[in-house]
């Protein structure tokens, strides 16, 4: 099947083609007809799947007959509704709706909390037909009276079951309350546990179900494996994995906020052009990690699960878990970052004795065995630093004392964060140099002494 099947408008179809997309995936083919037609939808897609286009564009096409090139607000209501749970999945989405509506005049914006309000007011007075949003601010924005949404014909809720994981339930009860009982709803959702589908049947109205993986099923094309391995080696092991395979773009997944933290202060001491991204990073310090690991600048980003939903990485090719999720859907979720869309990507698990359950719980889920690889016959040897280091943009390395200053003091454990940050990735090799051999031995002592000072006492064993 071609696109120009589908029945879309010729500007949309238009800008798909910009795209260089000819073919619809299962779940755009599935879903663009009935969505065409004004029937609610609920599809169970994982992110990867062209989900996100899969509903914009038959959404753009019902709105089409309303666009107006007037200047008044009034002619620009907010006719269509995306909720997101994620800032990053927000603007994700929003930039899929700037793409295929780019040659109609429809408008639209994206809100969502951590920055300012005020911007986001003003856009909206304006007026707007497609508004993507996270549940918080946008009820922040109707308290404040800068949204109305009496006049929504169409609401999407964009990875439900993500948004009911993260406490959001009685944010979007509120949010459909203000909606006319009037509507197209349309539900996307990597899993339906029985809270989704009862969520579901209260919102949806007679849906069209699509399924386009099974239930916890992950992309075909990654191949999954582990290697059994000491926590107190992992870092080595991770060191040589990522030099050895030549890993030039590399989303390394740990459980903890602290954990993150130390690997990647760890790992750029090893000489690998390395950042954290969490939580407690400030938006501009997440903004960033994220912008450098697009362009390259880093090699490895090491990460908390805020990082494994939503992010758009084309062609990521390596997700390593460090530590593995104590939730075995976590897993799909971090490790649907690669293969995504028809690209091929490696998902490697780093499985401590005390994580062989987990690693049983995810096979279980998977309802298939991940392949235990031995281990690489010069797994522990002592990392050379990395010869990108030195044709790196980042100032170097801060004497250790500096770089374990007390507001890097491990932080409490991680909390449910309700909203993470915006971003859209395209992926470009970094650049990626031979090894070059240094000593940092007093260095390295130096901070182990510094390290024991502030961190548990398995911590400084482990550097
Ligand atoms: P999504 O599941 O919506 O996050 O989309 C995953 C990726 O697939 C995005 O990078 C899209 O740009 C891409 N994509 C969407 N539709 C198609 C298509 N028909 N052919 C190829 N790539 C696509």
């Amino acid at each position: 099947m071609q696109f120009s099947d589908l029945g879309l408008a010729a500007e949309l179809l238009r800008a798909v083609e910009e795209q260089g997309y000819t073919q619809p995936t299962p779940i755009q083919e599935q879903a663009i007809p009935p969505i065409l037609l004004g029937q609610d939808v609920m599809a169970g897609a994982q992110t990867g799947t062209g989900k996100t286009a899969a509903f914009t564009l038959p959404l753009l096409q019902r709105l089409l007959p309303q666009a107006s090139n007037s200047v008044s607000p009034a002619r620009h209501p907010v006719r269509a509704l995306v909720l997101a749970p994620t800032r990053e999945l927000a603007a994700q989405v929003w930039e899929s709706v700037r793409t295929y509506a780019q040659h109609t005049m429809l408008r639209s914006t994206c809100v969502y909390g951590g920055v300012s309000i005020d911007p986001q007011m003003k856009e909206l007075r304006a007026g707007v037909e497609v508004l993507v949003a996270t549940p918080g601010r946008l009820l922040d924005l109707v308290q404040q009276r800068s949204a109305n949404l009496s006049q929504v014909q169409i609401l999407v809720l964009d990875e439900a079951d993500r948004m009911l994981d993260m406490g959001f339930m009685p944010d979007l009860r509120r949010i459909i309350a203000l909606l006319p009982a009037q509507r197209q709803n349309l539900m996307f959702s990597a899993t339906f546990p029985d809270d989704i589908k009862k969520f579901a049947d209260q919102v949806l109205k007679s849906p069209v179900r699509i399924q386009v993986a099974a239930r916890n099923t992950v992309a075909e094309l990654i191949t999954h494996s582990a290697f059994k391995v000491d926590p107190l080696r992992k870092r080595e092991l991770l060191a040589n994995l990522v030099r050895s395979r030549d890993m030039r773009q590399v989303l390394v997944f740990t459980s903890t906020k602290l954990s993150a933290n130390r690997l990647a202060r760890q790992l750029e001491r090893d000489g690998f052009n390395c950042t954290a991204l969490h939580s407690d990073k400030t938006q501009g310090e997440r903004m960033q990690a994220l912008a450098d690991f697009k362009d390259g600048k880093v090699t490895v980003l090491v990460a908390t699960d805020i990082a494994a939903r939503g992010l758009d990485i084309e062609h990521l090719p390596h997700v390593i878990n460090y530590e593995l999720p104590p939730n075995p859907e976590d897993y799909i979720h971090r490790i649907g970052r690669t293969g995504r869309a028809g690209m091929s990507g490696e998902a490697i698990s780093l499985v401590s004795p005390d994580e062989q359950d987990l690693l049983q719980g995810i096979e279980k889920m998977l309802k298939m065995r991940i392949p235990m690889q031995p281990l690489p016959p010069d797994a522990f040897e002592a990392p050379a630093r990395h010869a990108s280091q030195a044709t790196s943009r980042r100032p170097p390395a801060r004497p250790r004392e500096e770089s374990l200053p007390r507001d890097e003091l491990p932080p409490p454990e991680e909390l449910p964060r309700r909203e993470a940050l915006p971003a859209t990735m395209s992926a470009q090799a970094a650049l990626f140099g031979g090894n070059a051999a240094s000593t940092t031995s007093n260095a390295k002592r130096r901070s182990q002494q510094v390290a024991a000072l502030f961190l548990p006492p398995v911590v400084a064993k482990q550097d």
